[in-house]
C-alpha cells in the first residue's frame, strides 16, 4: 500500500491538541513535552524537535484535516 510521510515541527507546535482530536489514527501529544508527535504504529523518527511517519495513505484525509486545523502550520506531508 502506498505511504505517505508526515512531518510535525514539534518546535513550532504549540500542544493545542487538535491534531489529535482531529485525526487519533495518526497523532497523540507526546508523554516526553505534551507536543504532537505521529502515533508508535507509523513513527519512524522522534526527537524534540521533530516527529516523522510513515502512514497509510487511506489516511491521507485524515492527515489533511489536522494539517488544515492546526494553528500554526506545524504539520506538512509528501507522497513517498
Ligand atoms: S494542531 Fe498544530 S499546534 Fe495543535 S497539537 Fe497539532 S501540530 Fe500542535
Amino acid at each position: 500500500m502506498a505511504k505517505i510521510r508526515v512531518i510535525v515541527d514539534r518546535d513550532t507546535c504549540i500542544g493545542c491538541g487538535v491534531a489529535p482530536a482531529t485525526c487519533p489514527d495518526v497523532f497523540v501529544l507526546g508523554d516526553d513535552n505534551g507536543k504532537n508527535r505521529v502515533v508508535d504504529d507509523w513513527s519512524v523518527k522522534l526527537d524534540e524537535h521533530e516527529s516523522i511517519g510513515e502512514v497509510p495513505e487511506d489516511l491521507k484525509d485524515c492527515v489533511q484535516a489536522a494539517v488544515d486545523a492546526c494553528p500554526v502550520q506545524a504539520i506538512r506531508f509528501e507522497i513517498v
